[in-house]
């Protein structure tokens, strides 16, 4: 049985004080979350903070990008070491913002995941197709491609140490969300693409959905039968939201 995991990815937001504001009611509401494991992915200038306040708590924390170097010259990024100081469990890695804004590749998202498993970090890896690609028909060639580059560099055991968040970017950000049925199907497909490689694997491989997710629409893509959790983005800033969705995969 795959525990859920609901995961908050806060993005570029925030500020010291209403980070705090925003775990204190986390915290304060934990109790009502019975099965879902909780975590929240935090801009890495505020991870002391974060640390320091959730710390013995049933929160974990994470990060939202690692550099794919171990340390050196450069400038502004962060190495998994730094990441696994301040007490990460977690790192996003390949976010579509990522991927679109900063050129990240797929060879370069596979060695990212690498660099997070060097720091015993479990990498997130961020999968899914724009609009263009799904209006084309290539949604199943895309996310494929997005897994088999990372099984590739990494072999499939490796993979299995990580979680898998499909995103379909359309709907990150923008409130369309996939419907369930929509999110199944990508999921089933992701779950059947590394059974090929390992059906071990596949079967314990967390596989979170992304994309607009909020306390309306939470439990029906929750209860598909490939979707063990979700990576939330805007209503994770908001703590009755965030918990509302982890609550909603309470068994
Ligand atoms: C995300 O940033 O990963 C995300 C899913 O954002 P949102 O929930 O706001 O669509």
């Amino acid at each position: 049985m795959r525990q859920p995991l609901v995961a908050g990815n806060w993005k570029m937001n925030g500020s010291r004080a209403s980070i705090r504001e925003l775990l204190d009611g986390v915290k304060a509401g934990m109790g009502e979350v019975k099965t879902a494991e909780v975590a929240v992915c935090s801009p890495h200038i505020f991870l002391c903070d974060v640390q320091q306040q959730l710390d013995g708590s049933a929160v974990a924390w994470g990060g939202q990008d690692i550099s794919v170097h171990e340390s050196g010259a450069y400038t502004g990024e962060t190495a998994g070491s730094m990441l696994a100081e301040f007490g990460c469990k977690y790192v996003i890695i390949g976010h579509s913002e990522r991927r679109t804004y900063h050129g990240e590749t797929d060879q370069v998202v596979a060695e990212k995941f690498v660099a997070a498993r060097k720091a015993g970090l479990v990498p997130i890896l961020c999968i899914g197709e724009t609009l263009e690609e799904r209006e084309s028909g290539i949604t199943e060639e895309v996310v494929g491609r997005q897994i088999d580059a990372v099984i590739a560099h990494c072999g499939v055991e490796m993979l299995g140490e990580g979680v898998i968040a499909y995103e379909p970017v359309w709907a990150i950000g923008t409130g369309k969300t996939a419907s369930p049925e929509q999110a199944q199907e990508v999921h089933a497909f992701i779950r059947g693409r590394i059974a090929a490689a390992s059906a071990t694997v596949a079967e314990g491989l967390r596989i979170l959905y992304g994309g607009s997710m909020n306390p309306g629409n939470a439990a029906q893509l929750l209860a598909q039968s490939d979707i063990d959790g979700g990576l939330i983005g805007g209503a994770s800033l908001k703590a009755a939201d965030f918990l509302a969705i982890a609550t909603a995969a309470n068994a």
